[in-house]
């Protein structure tokens, strides 16, 4: 997912320096403490070895800026997420609810090796992490684009045919929302039925809102600026994030939901 949102000219480097966290959890090559090769397992599953010949424990991470930071499966997700502009809070719903302390901890960690080892990669990084919302990248525009088409069909109520008597000529009654009468059998029903939209109101507002959830404006400002209950701008993330990911506009999701 990264890809979407680091330029091309650094991708090599973005996949470089994933490819080292992920390595981090692999067999080690020596002890790191006397670099002598004969060592054996004490615990596979979490990659605890001891040397053979001066009797100290490792895993694959000892004597690396890495060391203390198990389980490492987490830092190559943890660089990817950040590569994604994932907030620190949103990477800990991911990773079990773990206390904050834990992901700064990492993404420091991440940063200063990556500042280190790929400095171009790190001052884009940098820029992106900070002012991110400012400017979003063509991926998330396009995605957009896609999602606002459908919703605006679905207001408009363009080709909805009566599920009574399938007839197509209908006709929207409402200003805002789509309720149809059809002009056949004269019964009543919703435009919206099967497109997850039903239950969430304030129909005028969806565009804006769409755009106000993509620029990364918080809940509380949504709700001052609409004057539209905290709750109600919470269940309208929730269902929004819903339909992105039903839809597969997942860089459109993830750009939101960080
Ligand atoms: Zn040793
Ligand atoms: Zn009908």
């Amino acid at each position: 997912m990264y890809h979407h949102f680091v330029p091309i000219s650094l991708h090599l480097q973005a996949e470089e320096f994933i490819n080292q966290l992920k390595n981090l959890g692999s067999k080690p090559h020596a002890c790191p403490y006397c670099q002598q090769t004969g060592f054996y397992i004490i615990n596979a599953k979490a990659g605890h070895y001891r040397c053979k010949n001066c009797h100290k424990g490792f895993n694959k991470s000892t004597c690396t800026p890495y060391h203390r930071l198990a389980p490492l499966g987490w830092l190559p997700l943890i660089a990817e997420q950040r590569l994604c502009g994932k907030s620190c809070t949103a990477i800990r719903y991911q990773l079990d609810y773990c206390t904050p302390s834990v992901v700064k901890r990492r993404v420091n960690v991440i940063e200063q090796q990556m500042a280190k080892n790929h400095p171009p990669l790190y001052a884009w990084y940098k820029e992106f992490i900070t002012v991110r919302k400012t400017a979003q990248p063509i991926a998330v525009m396009e995605e957009a684009q896609l999602l606002k088409h459908w919703v605006n069909s679905l207001l408009q109520a363009d080709k909805v045919t009566c599920p009574y008597c399938q007839s197509e000529n209908v006709k929207n009654i409402a200003e805002n929302r789509p309720r149809m009468r059809c002009q056949s059998c004269w019964r009543y029903f919703s435009g919206l039925t099967g497109s997850g939209l039903e239950n969430l109101g304030y129909s005028e507002y969806w565009l804006t809102m769409i755009d106000m959830f993509i620029a990364g404006e918080t809940i509380k400002a949504i709700s001052e600026r609409l004057k539209i209950s905290h709750s109600t701008v919470t269940k309208a993330r929730r269902t929004w994030l819903g339909i992105m990911r039903q839809r597969g506009l997942m860089v459109l999701f993830e750009w939101v939901n960080s």
